[in-house]
């Protein structure tokens, strides 16, 4: 049998199959199909299972699994909302009854079907009460020939929609492209086939397309999912040898004593996990290859003073270091708390933010070389900004930054800083191999002691739950306790969440007349700003009412009630942060899910209850950030092409954690027998934006 690998796929044209003339090779063109290989990987979003085919007058109200009808479009008609709502009407009916099928929103369903073709229609049906029956967004297709379906197997594979291309044809296609393709070069041998229960590659590709049972389907996806987390590994694997080899780091001195005499001017004892993930970033520091690592931890974890030890090594070995934070208002956090920590330490700290007034001062303090830790954001980096003597840069990402935005940090000067990555939410380890695969990985697995786990409390927004909430707040004040509210989050607009804020610090201020309140929002200049940060350290403010400044960062041991209102829009992984701003005392500490006045959990969005869901039934922020994975769906984190994620086309980072600790096995295990070079071949071919990242590295 003649075997056939990517390579040689990727240079079969589709021209090669007969019966794609001119038109339709456009077609497949502008879809990026070019080749075989293209083609065969071009997989269907769906299965329609035929088993599930049902006739009309058999649809009962107790359906709740997805069914499919065949039958002939009747009616086609569109109609607009006053609020401008589309929705798109299709009657359809086969030989026992009729039913009607809508979508909403722009999706041109009227010029994709006239009266008269023939369709599958799957989804879920909605039976009313007067007996019609109603499909919403469902998946359509349309089939020239019903007879056709005969061809595929008790599964028929439904492709995402390709301009000027019937199903039939590219269905066709990928037949005609299997039939070609006999048999695919396996990197996996047989043997391990067996041992890893993987089916081999050419049957993963018929399998994807053509299964006779889902069975056959989930084996497929499994197989082509290995492959690509796989591919990633290969990928990562190559970026890291790369760094290695490079040999523009700086040897920082650091000696035993460094980490003894740091640790001799902080109010605590280091923990081990703490100590532990220290020592690898030193041991990093000292090498000649630039370091290249991702600090994780769950809030409250003590992330800070574990940069605080890296500063203060790069300074003692005469560097300067950098810390870059996502914002302004995460940068003077950091500066103060840093401030607070290096102090002993003799450390020069600077802020370099657009408010700052002795610029001049910083910039040549940068420009000369002298050892000193400079905090800002982003436009420390992109500006004219040129450091000569930059030993180490932090960078405190809130969002995920990709690889190449991370590349661009270390290209200023001759020398490469090492780079220390903070996470400010756990990864699940899917998603972190994703994102952020090419670097090494310290994570602090250990709170400090006497962490007590907070209560977290539900509320709805009843005249009822808001009093619940004020006696809440009477009780912490009584016990000489801070308390912190934090207003609704409104994405499109600044100035709503500041007036958003007012309205609820008017309310607190009038309830607590005898308290001390105080209002804190991105729009505060920066003096006033410290001013507050600092009442609220030496206990002078007792609530403080604000936008979503403090998420990170602030971090108050007297403060033990955290009020979120409208709790119901925030992210999971935002509520998680802003909950672990109390707890950190000796006290015992709530924290407050408010959902927003007038609503409850019956009225707010279902992702919201979900979300409610999560939080007051999780402490562990890792697991937290893989139940919002799930309720975000992937498009929202593989919808951008700065991590090169959107090359994942079938392994699904929310769920294939199985998949990747199998794949992970199978890759570091067989160092020996594995056939790396047709995988690294195959790695460039199939994730060229990974790829592109790693040339230029
Ligand atoms: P995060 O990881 O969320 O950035 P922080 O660095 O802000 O956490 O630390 C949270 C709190 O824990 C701070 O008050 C910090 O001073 C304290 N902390 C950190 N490490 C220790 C430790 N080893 N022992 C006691 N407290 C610690
Ligand atoms: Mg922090």
């Amino acid at each position: 049998m003649v075997e056939r690998n990517i390579k040689y796929l990727e240079n079969i044209t589709l021209d090669e199959i007969k019966g794609f003339g001119e038109k339709r090779l456009s077609s497949f063109k502008k879809h990026g199909i070019n080749n075989i290989s293209d083609l065969l990987r071009f997989f269907p979003k769906k299965h329609i299972d035929r088993s599930q085919i049902s006739k009309i007058d058999s649809i009962t109200t107790d359906i709740t699994k997805e069914i499919t009808i065949l039958g002939e479009v009747t009616d086609v008609s569109v109609f607009t909302t006053k609020t401008r709502l589309r929705i798109a009407t299709l009657a359809i009916k086969d030989d026992t009854g009729l039913i009607r099928a809508k979508w909403f929103g722009p999706q041109y369903i009227e010029t994709r079907f006239k009266k008269g073709d023939s369709v599958a229609i799957s989804g879920i049906p909605d039976v009313k009460k007067t007996g019609s029956i109603e499909f919403k967004n469902a998946t359509i297709e349309k089939f020239s020939d019903l007879e056709e379906l005969n061809e595929t197997g008790s599964l028929i594979p439904i492709y995402p929609k390709i301009e000027g291309l019937s199903s039939t044809i590219i269905r066709k296609g990928i037949k005609e492209a299997l039939r070609r393709t006999p048999k695919i070069e396996d990197f996996v041998s047989r043997k391990e086939l067996g041992q890893y229960k993987i089916i081999d590659r050419i049957s993963s590709y018929n399998k994807i397309h053509f299964p006779d049972t889902i069975n056959e389907f989930e084996d497929a996806r499994y197989r082509l999912a290995f492959d690509e987390f796989i591919y990633l590994q290969s990928i990562f694997k190559e970026i890291k040898e790369t760094y290695n080899k490079n040999e523009t780091g700086i040897k920082h001195t650091i000696k035993k004593e460094t980490l003894i005499n740091f640790e001799k001017d902080i109010p605590f004892k280091l923990t081990n996990s703490q100590k532990k993930v220290i020592n690898e970033i030193f041991s990093d520091m000292k090498n000649s290859s630039p370091m290249k690592r991702l600090l994780q931890g769950d809030v409250g974890s003590g992330k800070t003073i574990v940069a605080a030890a890296a500063v203060y090594a790069a300074i003692n070995s005469s560097h300067q270091a950098v810390l870059m934070a996502p914002t302004e208002v995460l940068a003077e956090q950091h500066f103060n708390s840093l401030k607070k920590i290096l102090i002993f330490n003799d450390v020069q700290i600077y802020l370099l933010t657009s408010s700052v007034t002795d610029r001049d001062k910083i910039m040549n303090t940068i420009k000369d070389g002298t050892p000193a830790l400079i905090i800002g954001t982003h436009a420390l980096i992109q500006d004219k900004v040129k450091f000569n003597n930059l030993g180490l840069a932090i960078i405190d990402e809130q969002q995920r930054f990709g690889v190449e935005q991370r590349k661009k940090l270390t290209s200023s000067q001759d020398k490469t800083p090492h780079q220390l990555v903070m996470t400010a939410t756990p990864i699940p380890r899917t998603t972190a191999l994703a994102i952020y695969g090419d670097l090494n990985l310290s994570v602090i697995d250990e709170m400090p002691p006497g962490r007590k786990t907070i209560n977290s409390i539900l509320y709805e927004g009843s005249k009822e739950d808001t009093e619940k909430i004020y006696t809440l707040c009477e009780n912490h004040l009584k016990n000489k306790s801070q308390i912190f509210v934090v207003c609704p989050f409104i994405e499109e607009s600044e100035k709503i969440d500041i007036k958003a804020a007012e309205n609820v610090y008017k309310q607190f201020k009038e309830k607590f007349s005898n308290y001390e309140v105080e209002i804190l929002h991105g729009k505060i200049n920066s003096e006033d700003k410290e001013k507050i940060m600092e009442d609220m350290h030496n206990n002078k403010i007792d609530i403080l009412v604000s936008t979503v400044v403090i998420e990170v960062g602030i971090d108050i041991h007297n403060a033990t009630l955290m009020i979120i209102e409208s709790a119901e829009r925030f992210g999971l992984n935002q509520l998680h942060q802003l909950r672990g701003r109390v707890g950190r005392g000796v006290k015992e500490s709530d924290c407050v899910f408010h959902v927003t006045d007038g609503k409850n959990m019956e009225t707010i969005t279902e992702v919201g209850k979900k979300r409610l869901q999560a939080i007051v039934e999780n402490n562990d922020g890792f697991k937290l950030s893989e139940i919002d994975l799930q309720i975000r769906g992937e498009g929202k984190i593989t919808g951008t092409s700065q991590s090169g994620m959107s090359d994942l086309k079938v392994a699904d980072i929310r769920y294939d954690y199985d998949i990747l600790q199998s794949s992970k096995d199978y890759f570091e295990n067989n160092v020996t027998t594995i056939n790396e070079a047709l995988i690294q071949e195959e790695a460039k071919i199939l994730f060229p934006n990974f790829s592109k990242v790693e040339d230029s590295t």
